[in-house]
């Protein structure tokens, strides 16, 4: 199928092309004609799908189509994301997209200086992307006003709730005019997204595509199994004798993160970490290099790698295994993108077996193992338990290995895990990562003006709701 039969404009398949897509993923070519007709969507689909631009191009268009017939632009389409990271990267996606019609973005989200935002936000803007908190920010500060939105996108809904924005979403819902057009994201559905798109949504259109855990075809997946002490070295030598020339690779913790960084750096390979203790600069910095190929190696953290949107990745490595399994599908999500493909490799040691068991579990397959010639595991070392996690001879019941992150995990400054997903802050507070601002702010605005983000992650907390099932589950229930 071509983007020509979607109805789209001559501007925005202008864009398209100029971005190199020959076809429509299969979100864009369900999501995009519903869009233009006004209707409300239920999308269920995570990153790497091309959601972005699913929701994004009959967006623009409706926008376009429309015009405002008054002298000063106003807010018309708000986007809501979970991260910073990800509002930085959907505003980029309007920006591109959006580059031959008359419309003006910005982004805005905690963590930097706010007053350039309020300043662009002054000058009048068409559509606002945001991190909820920020936005409330703003709100309070009556620096914006919401009372026109037209087209209301909640993106990653799931991860907005685990990181506790459900009563800060509610609070912008309440300020945004009846009659709108919706459009919610989600990969996963608990009861919380359950309830918000009931109360949300209008009559919505389903667009669902499968889960990367469904439709993994295109990602090569292996095991090495491998001594712990000797994964760094069997690591080091695949790099160099590949020639690998960007690879992804996890870690469970930041100072395992910021270590292997060290040694990769120690064999001579360039290696940047990004992890929630990082400066949100520096993390942009590792991404920058990591993109443009300066640095070979990026060695992430689960939370930090969420919504990290890296073109054609082709290799992702599990340095370590994640003790949440469904860490592993995003892990792996991030090669193999929209059509192409990908490798992903898991570094095993004999601690880890339990965590692989369940993965396989939750993939419904068996993934390859394959013994690198020269690093075959020793018989004779016994297992050893993952702090917190659950080694082979770990016992934490399911629940609470899934509630929990092992000792040093990654997640977002301030953010203790929860046991309670639905009360994630007291009342009337915000998550802590949206509160502070500084003076290294450049607010980032569409039409020119980069800004950088300065300060230190706004993530998502790794937490998985108990009883969270999967959409198309929850449709069938329906
Ligand atoms: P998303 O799921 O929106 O994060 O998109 C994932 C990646 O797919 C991004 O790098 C997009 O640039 C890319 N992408 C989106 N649509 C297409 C398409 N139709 N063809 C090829 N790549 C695409």
């Amino acid at each position: 199928m071509s983007f020509t039969v979607l109805g789209l404009s001559a501007e925005l398949l202008r864009a398209v092309a100029e971005k190199g897509y020959s076809e429509p993923t299969p979100i864009q070519s369900q999501a995009i004609p519903v869009i233009l007709e006004g209707r409300d969507i239920l999308g269920a689909a995570q990153t790497g799908t091309g959601k972005t631009a699913g929701f994004t191009l009959p967006l623009l268009q409706r926008l376009n189509t429309a015009p405002h017939n008054e002298g000063r632009r106003y807010i018309r389409a708000l986007i809501l994301t979970p991260t910073r990271e990800l509002a930085a990267q959907v505003e980029e996606s309007v920006t591109t997209y959006g580059k031959y019609l008359p419309l003006k973005s910005l982004v805005i989200f905690g963590g930097v200086n706010i007053n350039p935002q309020i300043k662009a936000l002054r000058s009048g803007v068409d559509i606002l992307v945001a991190t909820p908190g920020r936005l409330l920010d703003h709100v309070e500060q009556k620096t914006l006003d919401l009372s026109r939105v037209e087209i209301l996108v909640l993106d990653e809904a799931d991860r907005m709730l685990d990181m506790g924005f459900i009563r800060d979403i509610r609070k912008v819902l309440a300020l945004l005019p009846k009659k709108r057009q919706n459009l919610l994201f989600s990969a996963t559905f608990s009861d919380e997204i359950k309830k918000l798109a009931d109360g949300l949504l209008n009559a919505p259109t389903l667009v669902e595509v499968a889960r990367r855990n469904t439709s993994a075809e295109l990602i090569s997946q292996v095991v090495h199994p491998v001594d712990r002490d000797r994964k760094r070295e069997l690591l080091s030598s695949m790099i160099s004798s590949n020639d690998w020339r960007q690879v992804l690779v996890f870690m469970r913790t930041k100072h395992g993160a910021n270590r292997l960084c060290e040694q990769l750096e120690q064999d001579g390979i360039s290696a940047a970490a990004i992890h929630g203790n990082k400066s949100q600069g520096a993390r942009t910095r590792a991404l920058a290099d990591f993109k443009q190929g300066s640095v070979r190696v990026l060695v992430a953290t689960d939370i930090a790698a969420r919504g990290l949107d890296i073109d054609q990745l082709p290799h992702v490595v599990n340095y370590e295994l994640p003790n949440i399994p469904e860490d592993y599908v995003h892990r792996i999500g991030r090669t193999g993108r929209a059509g192409n493909e990908g490798e992903a490799l898991s570094l095993v040691c004999i601690d880890e077996h339990e965590f692989l068991r369940d993965i396989e579990r939750l993939i419904k397959r068996e993934i390859p193992k394959v013994v690198v010639p020269g690093y075959e595991p020793n018989p004779s070392l016994k297992a050893q338990p993952i702090p917190n996690g659950r080694g082979s001879r770990g016992s934490a019941p399911v629940h609470a290995r899934r509630t929990g992150s092992p000792k040093g995990a990654d997640r977002a400054p301030g953010q203790r895990a929860r046991t309670n997903p639905t009360r994630p802050h007291a009342q009337g507070s915000k998550p802590k990562h949206e509160q502070s601002t500084t003076a290294n702010d450049r607010s980032r605005s569409v039409n020119g003006n980069t800004q950088q983000p300065s300060r230190s992650a706004e993530q998502n907390a790794p937490a998985r709701h108990r009883g969270e099932r999967e959409l198309p589950a929850l449709l069938k229930r329906r």
